[in-house]
């Protein structure tokens, strides 16, 4: 095929009409030859196959991103991840005792249990907590910590002790 006949197709194809039924496949009102074969499989005309091919394009690189960010959204909204499992934290009771100028604060489920355990000389106050509860306190008492979860009882902690145990009632 003469270059020139080429381009006339590809880029402004008028005057070649189609042989009834063997026309572009573009639309039933294209009246145009289907480009040869060995120029392209599809059977368009040169017009239509350009428009197919600027669409081609635009789907790559742009609506075929953005099916891709909506596919990706949708695996994100719809993706729920299992619930976290949380330790539920178990309730029992942080108590308080004095034995000498010590006081210890510790956690217990079994007050009665524990306080028959462990020598002391007061109880100064068992109230509602949890395991954090305790560790809160210990961490508050550091500066005062004397060996394991005995602490000094100097008159601010015994304070600080007193005052949440009378508000704990
Ligand atoms: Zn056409």
């Amino acid at each position: 095929m003469a270059e020139s006949s080429f381009l006339h197709q590809m880029g402004n194809p008028t005057g070649h009409l189609a042989v009834r039924g063997f026309h572009c496949r573009a639309s039933d009102s294209c009246p145009y030859n289907p480009l040869p074969r060995e120029i392209s499989r599809i059977a368009l005309c040169g017009k239509h196959l350009r428009e197919a091919y600027e669409d081609a394009q635009d789907l790559i690189s742009e609506r075929w991103d953005d099916a891709c960010r909506r596919y990706v959204a949708d695996l994100q909204n719809t993706f729920k991840p299992p619930p976290a499992i949380t330790r539920r934290p178990r309730q029992g009771y942080v108590y308080f005792i004095r034995f000498g100028h010590r006081v210890k604060v510790g956690f217990t489920e079994n007050p009665n249990r524990r306080l028959g355990e462990l020598p002391h000389e007061e109880v100064i106050g068992v109230v509602s907590g949890t395991r954090e509860d305790e560790m809160a306190w210990h961490a508050l008492l550091t500066d005062f910590r004397v060996t394991g979860e005995w602490y000094q009882a100097e008159p601010e902690v015994m304070a600080q002790i007193r005052s949440v145990v009378a508000k704990a009632g």
